[in-house]
């Protein structure tokens, strides 16, 4: 299995000092395997190998990590990007009520069932009210079926009209939750075994009646590859806005999850993990990609590593502050953190009083660019100049500013800012340490 496979390679990288890019590519050909296994569709795993080998080669490997852990750490990160990063989607309902929300898919997704989930979710997260009205005449009980979920999950159901087509029914759930002020209104459609063309002509006349606020396309997720087929099929065809991936409760390898944001271009908005009706869950990228690699612990390990080492760091950094010594070694370490933090946009957020020091910044023409052309400036130095910058005459400040792509200006403002640092240091150590720091900001 996936885990397995990867937990070889690994092994095999384990020891190694930095992460080649031999040892990058050897890896990444087993990545590619395993994740075609998993059922990833191929032009998924090759972005994803792409994405993962570019960021890969180079990279430091943090103290007390292996190279291999490191792997399985940037591999793990660009799984839960491409799952869709670490906010969770929800649902875009703040249209005139009713906002309707249509579920789409082949038999036995597990349409009827999501629907009155959310249905029930709604209501009981989000204090909204929502009529549910099953489209689907193709199946003989279908509209009972929604009619018992309606019943067991306390929710209004458009009362059974028999003989009338999904459009009409539509019509009428849209006029009966506007006369009955309901803020959600749920269409259950109906599926096919396969998709065809009357299927999808049945999914437009809907929508173009229903002007639906959300088209969610259910999707189960034991069928991999097929499941990925259904949803290129559909979202070429309806104007879908999310998926939902059904039974993530069995033993789905994940695969199609990593497939669907790349084949939809939507975000899975939910994840069904069960037979009962509370067994719906805001869908967790990072939980699906623990599960695609199967290598949490090692994950959380590097977390915790990096962690470590920045906590080091900063101490390594006060003391250093303390006894007056702050050189451009220094500097570029905390522009890299402003960086990794996401930029200055980042510091107005953290520190109080840190918003005058941001505007500040920015009328002094700052932005986070500056912070990367500062980098490249303190890049093009020597170790000798990082540590002394008073070493920088006229002429190695040319040679910096050639080899950063900046101008001697630049180079100027730095060293300028970087004293103002160091005179400021002095400061907070005169106002007793690191605790004066509040003072310069409060
Ligand atoms: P539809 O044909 O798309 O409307 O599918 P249904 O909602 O009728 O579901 C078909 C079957 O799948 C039912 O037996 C459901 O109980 C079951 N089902 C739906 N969602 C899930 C899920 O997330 N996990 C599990 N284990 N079963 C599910
Ligand atoms: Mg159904």
């Amino acid at each position: 299995n996936l885990s397995d496979r990867l937990g070889g390679v690994f092994d095999r990288l384990r020891g190694r000092g930095a992460l080649s890019e031999a040892d990058v590519r050897e890896a990444m050909r087993e990545v590619r395997v395993a994740l075609l296994e998993a059922d990833v569709a191929l032009p998924v795993v090759r972005r994803f190998i792409d994405a993962v080998t570019e960021k890969a080669i180079g990279q430091d490997v943090l103290r007390s990590v292996t190279p291999g852990q490191q792997v399985v750490k940037i591999v793990d990160d660009e799984l839960v990007e491409m799952l869709g990063g670490e906010g969770h989607e929800g649902l875009k309902l703040d249209v005139k009520p009713p906002a309707v929300v249509m579920m789409v898919g082949l038999q036995g997704s597990g349409k009827t069932t999501t629907t009155a989930k959310i249905a029930k979710y709604l209501k009981e997260k989000h204090g909204k009210k929502a009529m549910m009205a099953s489209l689907d005449v193709q199946r003989p009980a279908a509209q009972e079926q929604l009619k018992v979920l309606g019943e067991q999950a306390d929710v209004a159901t458009l009362p059974i009209v028999v003989g009338q087509q999904p459009v009409d029914i539509a019509r009428r759930a849209l006029e009966a939750s506007r006369l009955q002020s309901f803020d959600v209104l749920m269409l259950d459609t109906a599926g096919r075994l396969h998709v065809d063309e009357a299927l999808m002509a049945e999914m437009n006349a809907v929508a173009q009646v229903a002007s639906p606020a959300e088209v969610l396309l259910v999707v189960d997720s034991l069928t991999g590859q097929d499941a990925v087929n259904v949803a290129q099929s559909f979202s070429g065809e309806v104007p879908l806005t999310g998926v939902v991936l059904t039974r993530m409760d069995g033993d789905a390898r994940g695969g199609a999850a990593l497939s669907m944001r790349h084949v939809t271009g939507k975000p899975i908005k939910f994840a069904g993990t069960g037979e009962k009706l509370d067994a719906l869950e805001a869908f967790d990228p990072k939980r699906v990609a623990g599960r695609i690699l199967g290598m949490g612990d090692v994950v959380s390990l590097v977390e915790k590593a990096a962690a470590t080492i920045k906590e080091e760091d900063a101490e390594a950094l006060a003391k250093r502050m303390a006894k007056g010594q702050f050189d451009l070694n220094d500097l570029r370490m905390q522009l890299q953190q402003m960086n990794q933090m996401g930029g200055l946009g980042m510091l107005a957020g953290m520190l109080p009083g840190m918003k005058k020091a941001k505007a500040a910044l920015q009328q002094s023409g700052m932005d986070d660019r500056v912070l990367l052309h500062m980098d490249a400036i303190i890049g093009s130095m020597t170790a000798k100049e990082r540590s002394n910058p008073a070493l920088l005459n006229a002429k190695r400040k040319r040679r910096v500013a050639a080899g950063s792509g900046t101008e001697v200006q630049d180079v100027n403002r730095l060293l300028k800012m970087h004293q103002e640092m160091g005179r400021a240091m002095k400061q907070i150590k005169k106002m007793g340490g690191l605790k004066g720091l509040g003072a310069l900001f409060g």
